[in-house]
């Protein structure tokens, strides 16, 4: 297997299309009157699935870069969500089980947070590629400031994710080498994205 590594160029072009979002986030949320400060919810246990190897990689080198017990803990923690989530699964229930990168109630790896964890909360609208417009109304916090403040639901405004999945996928395309299609298609967790270690492509028998 040959790891899938992000070359420092596109390391720091996922990190800014991760900043951008994250002041697109940082307007939206002023403007609506949005924090998540003093919730009672913590969206670390929601259950999502990611879905590039540009994302999988840059976890990976987030926590390449902590200390070894640190990382030893976390994969233990990983293991045990894949674990749990699984059985949740097979009982055909949503699993909500804490993120195992939580540490003392914190992201314990923030700056390598992945695009979901960037964009949860706030009202999002997106154009997919045959054309069709998408709304997201934001978390149950959210919908309730928008209800109170705004007469219609689209009055409020929401995130553009449009041009930032398209950065997104430029990204992935570049890290694949033009290739994107023939690679198997990632659906995973942070846990099992933890689990399963760095990405990596199986290489042929016989290189030359
Ligand atoms: S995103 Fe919404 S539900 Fe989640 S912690 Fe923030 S305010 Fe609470
Ligand atoms: S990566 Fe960090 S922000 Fe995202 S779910 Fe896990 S703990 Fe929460």
């Amino acid at each position: 297997m040959k790891e899938i590594v992000l070359s420092p160029e596109l390391s720091r072009e996922l990190a800014q299309v991760y900043s951008s979002m994250v002041a697109r986030y940082d307007q939206v949320a002023t403007d609506i009157g949005l924090s998540c400060q003093g919730c009672p919810d913590n969206c670390c246990d929601s259950y999502f699935l990611h879905h590039t190897y540009a994302e999988w990689a840059y976890l990976w080198e987030g926590l390449r870069e902590l200390p070894e017990e640190k990382l030893e803990a976390i994969i233990n923690r990983a293991k045990k969500y894949v674990e749990e989530s699984r059985k949740k699964l097979l009982k055909k229930e949503r699993p909500q089980l804490m993120c195992p990168l939580i540490d003392d109630g914190l992201c314990g790896l923030y700056k390598h947070r992945l695009l979901v964890c960037r964009m949860h909360g706030i009202p999002a609208t997106m154009t997919r590629p045959d054309g069709q417009s998408m709304r997201f109304p934001g978390c149950f916090r959210c919908q309730e400031i928008v209800e109170e403040k705004y007469q219609r639901e689209e009055d409020a405004p929401a995130m553009d994710r449009t041009s930032l999945f398209q950065q997104m996928v430029a990204v992935e395309t570049k890290l694949l080498d033009e290739k994107r299609h023939l690679f198997p298609r990632v659906k995973l967790t942070i846990a099992e994205m933890i689990v399963q270690g760095p990405p990596a492509v199986a290489t042929p028998h016989c290189e030359r």
